[in-house]
Formats: C-alpha cells, structure tokens, sequence
C-alpha cells in the first residue's frame, strides 16, 4: 500500500514542491523537511517596512509548464494568481540608448529590421525552428529520467534529435542568421539562463528564444513566491506535511537502503528519500562516503553557472526610466562572460540586470515608492565581502544615473545584498551557485548527475544540478520526473 509508504524530501524549492504534489497524488505519505524558516528554496521572500522582495527568480517563462502543472491536479494558475504579460518584455540599455523589446511579434520584427534589413523575416524563420525545439526539447527530451543514452535512441526521438542541433553552439546559429551586434546579443541573453557562454551552449536552447519572444515575459500579481505558495497549498490539500526550520544533517542507510534523515538531531524514518537539496551538499554532506554517485574531484571539474551579487532596494519615490525588467548591456558581453567562465575574475564592467515589479504590481511596494532588484552574475570561484559588495552597487548606481539622470542613492530607504556567502550558508549551495549546473553539451541530459543513486535503491535526486537543469519551470519537470520514476519503481 502506497500510503504507507513514507517519502521524505529534503528542501522546499520548485523542485520538491513539485515533487511532493505528484508523489501525495499518487498516494504516497509525503514529508518536506527545509532547513529555512520559509518555504520555496531560492524563491523565498524578504519583506521590510511593506517592500515584499522576491529574492530569486523574477522572470516567469515558459507558462505553459506551469499550467501543465496545475492542470494536473485539477486546478488552473487563475485559481491561485492574476498572471500578466509584460508589452515591452523589457527594456535593454544599450551604449548608445535604451530599447524597449516589445512582446508582440509584429512590433519585434519591425524592431529587428530598424536595425538590419531582412532580419525582420529571418527571426520569424529563426523562432519557427525554435519552435520545433521547444515542442520536442520541451516535450520528449526535457520528461527523460537521462539515467542511459538509451532513453534517447528510440528511432522517433533520434530521428527529431538531427534538428535540434545538439552538436552546434547557439552562438554560431545565431550569427549564421544575424550579424548586427544588437540583435546577436538579444538572441544571445537568454542562454545566461542556463549559465554558460552562447560559444558552449548547444543551438537547441534557441528553444530560449522561442520562449522569450513567442511565448513571452510574464508576471503573477503578487510576485513570484506567489507560485510557491499556490503549489504549498496544492499539496498540503493532498496531504503533505511541511517541517521548517528542520536542517537535515545526515541521510540514515543501512543495509544499502536509506532508512531516514536525521533532522535537527532526531531521526525520522523514511521508506524512501529524494533530495532537492543542492546535490553537491546532498552528496558530500549527507550521505556516507560509499554511498556517493561522485567523487570530489569530479564535481570540481564541472562548470556551474554563476552565482550573483544581489541587492534589495526600497526606494523612497518613484523612479522614471526602468520599466520592470532592465538589461544592462552598456558594456562588453563577452569580456564579462570571460571574467565569470574563463579567468574567474572580479568583471571590471559587469552587464547587470535590473528588477522593478513595482512598475506592474502595487503590493510589493508601499504607495508611491520602488521595489528594485539588483543582479551581477560572477563566477563561483570568488569570494565576497563587504568592500565588494559597496564598490559593485556604486558601479551600478552610476550606470543607472547615466541614463535615467537619477542617483538614487540618496533616496534609499531599504538596502540588502546577497552573494556567494549567503548562498552557501542559506542554501548549502556548491560554491555559491545561484542556478546550479550549467547546461552546456557535457553537462546536458544523461551526461548530468543523475536523478537516481544506483547504490542506494531509494534515493532519489531532484533540483537544478540534475535533469533537466537550472530555471523554474525545468525545477517543476524534475519533481515530476522523479516521482514518476518513484512510482514504477515502488
Ligand atoms: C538570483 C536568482 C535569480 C533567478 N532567476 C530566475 C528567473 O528569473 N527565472 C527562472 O526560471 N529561474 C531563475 N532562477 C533559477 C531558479 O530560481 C532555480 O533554478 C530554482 O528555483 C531551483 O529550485 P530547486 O528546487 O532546484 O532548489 P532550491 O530553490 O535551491 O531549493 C533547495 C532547498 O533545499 C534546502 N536545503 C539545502 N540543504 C538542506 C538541508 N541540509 N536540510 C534541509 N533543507 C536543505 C534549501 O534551504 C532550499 O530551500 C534564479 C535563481 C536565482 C538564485
């Protein structure tokens, strides 16, 4: 009987929220154990003086997945939240000007074309093929457990693999379409998602691009937590039990089975495990030396994506010249991207990225004020401190006043960062991730840790450092994956 099953999950983000309804729904007895006060990994919340801060991520992509998700357990997103499209997508601020990107494809390729002839049509050509990618790496490949390469030689998927382009980087496929710098870069930005370089990244996330400017940017009223908290209130409904504050030490085995957590120095048995902690920490910290899918040197050789210094603003008034997302590529994208995979340097001129949902949303701010998100990808190889942090966030207001002519230092009301510390002792996060292991080609699908120990036969393993990747939506795959996976085997 299944429900005398009992399945314990280390961490509440997207993944093991996921990965916690589908296992209640298929009757399990489901345990979430987080070693944080609040639910939802590193979609958490900050709330200050009436600022309510989404404290990861911002962009709400790929909608179908979460309504997918919804729809199968009944429900649809409209029962939790009010979801809007955003028209521009977003503003990028050039060297030269600021652009805003609008959602609709007419206006997109009339945009493209402004800046050379004919790629009006060649991006309508170029998201068509993206398109295919997405409908298959989205559909067949992205629900594959990746525990063999032979999941993937089916004759079907083999036969769509020869057009997802696996073999060439995203970066060559975009220049083969379009050569003004602009509309590369555009093209370009979404694979910072996967947190690798366009040069290492395989042409099939040009199903980013389909993502970005077909399907568009999207925002729930409320913020991003609000996912988190609908998806707490689906599966508390089936019957999930959550624990906070509950930090799990130790994954208990014997007999070549896991028997339990020890969590906050009390056991707590548990027929089977799944860990949607960071898998790194999961591998290293919690479960004995034999037990472990992967040595330590293995994981210094993979490439994560980078990690992030953050900043929580609460401004004091208005400000004009942001729309609510903001690219900052005022600078060189490829010195920077250097600086975070290659020389693991400080970058001298970081692009950054700019967050101000109070620009849509009148409850993350109080009247007449600013919500604002800061966010600076680095490497991982870096540690932060104080000074860093101070220098970074000057950079930043400079730019900013640049081109809004506003300096809004004076008129901060709220300020909080975020980096590669915070990370780890927030999150247990490998050397302080911010989205997990990039999806580069040696990093993608079966070549990604996998989801199941093979020495344990009831570990499980979900989150962005497996199948399928880092982002929101890949998150809420990988819980069901895995749960899938939990029910043919138990
Ligand atoms: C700054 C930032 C911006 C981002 N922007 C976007 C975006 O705009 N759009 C998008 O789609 N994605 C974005 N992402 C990526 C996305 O947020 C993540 O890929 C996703 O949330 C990861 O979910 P997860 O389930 O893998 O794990 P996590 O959210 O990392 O959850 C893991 C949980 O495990 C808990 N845990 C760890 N160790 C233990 C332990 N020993 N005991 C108990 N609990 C433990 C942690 O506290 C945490 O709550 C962003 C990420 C960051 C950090």
């Amino acid at each position: 009987m299944r429900s005398q099953l009992k399945i314990a999950i280390i961490g509440s983000g997207f993944s093991a929220l996921s990965n916690a309804c589908y296992l209640a729904k298929e009757g399990y007895n489901v345990e979430v154990f987080e070693k944080n006060s609040s639910l939802g990994g590193r979609a958490r919340i900050k709330q200050i003086n009436g600022f309510k801060f989404d404290m990861g991520p911002s962009w709400y992509w790929m909608p179908d997945v979460f309504d997918n998700f919804f729809n199968d357990f009944g429900a649809s997103v409209k029962d939790f939240y009010e979801l809007k499209r955003l028209d521009p997508s977003y503003r990028v601020f050039w060297k030269d000007q600021p652009d805003d990107i609008p959602a609709k494809i007419e206006d997109l390729t009339n945009y493209f074309e402004s800046y050379e002839k004919g790629s009006g049509e060649r991006l309508r050509k170029f998201l068509d093929e993206a398109k295919i990618k997405y409908e298959v790496g989205m559909g067949d490949f992205v629900t594959k457990p990746s525990l063999s390469y032979k999941e993937f030689i089916s004759i079907n998927i083999a036969k769509k693999a020869m057009n997802l382009d696996l073999f060439k980087s995203i970066s060559k496929h975009i220049r083969q379409h379009f050569k003004h710098p602009k509309l590369i870069e555009l093209l370009e930005f979404p694979v910072l998602f996967l947190g690798a370089k366009p040069k290492n990244t395989p042409a099939l996330y040009s199903l980013m691009n389909y993502a970005d400017m077909a399907l568009g940017t999207w925002y729930p009223i409320g913020g991003m937590n609000k996912i988190v908290q609908a998806m707490v209130s689906v599966a508390e409904d089936l019957g999930v039990k959550f624990h906070t504050n509950a930090n799990v030490t130790e994954i208990l085995t014997s007999n070549n089975r896991c028997t339990g957590l020890m969590v906050n120095q009390k056991v707590q048995s548990a027929d089977i495990v799944v860990s949607g902690a960071d898998y790194h920490h999961t591998e290293q910290k919690l479960l004995p030396k034999p037990f472990r899918m992967y040595s330590k040197s293995y994981w210094e050789k993979r490439t994560m994506a980078p990690s992030s210094l953050l900043y929580y603003v609460g401004l004091n008034k208005k400000l004009d010249g942001i729309k609510h997302h903001n690219l900052f590529f005022d600078e060189d994208f490829s010195s920077h991207a250097e600086e975070i995979y290659d020389t693991h340097k400080w970058p001298k001129k970081p692009l950054f990225y700019i967050c101000c949902p109070s620009k849509t949303d009148k409850t993350v701010a109080p009247k007449g004020k600013e919500n604002i998100f800061f966010l600076v990808p680095v490497s991982t190889e870096l540690k932060d401190n104080e000074s860093i942090k101070d220098l970074y966030f000057d950079q930043i207001c400079d730019r900013l006043k640049k081109f809004t002519g506003t300096d809004i230092r004076p008129n901060i009301e709220i300020k909080e960062s975020f980096a590669h510390t915070d990370f780890v002792s927030e999150y247990n996060s490998f050397k302080g991730n911010a989205y997990g292991l990039a999806n580069t080609l040696t990093q993608t699908a079966f070549l990604k840790p996998k989801c199941k120990n093979n020495k344990l036969k009831n570990l499980y393993y979900i989150g962005q450092l497996t199948v399928p990747g880092p982002g929101v939506p890949p998150a809420i795959v990988s819980g069901k994956i895995v749960a899938n996976l939990i029910s043919l085997n138990h």
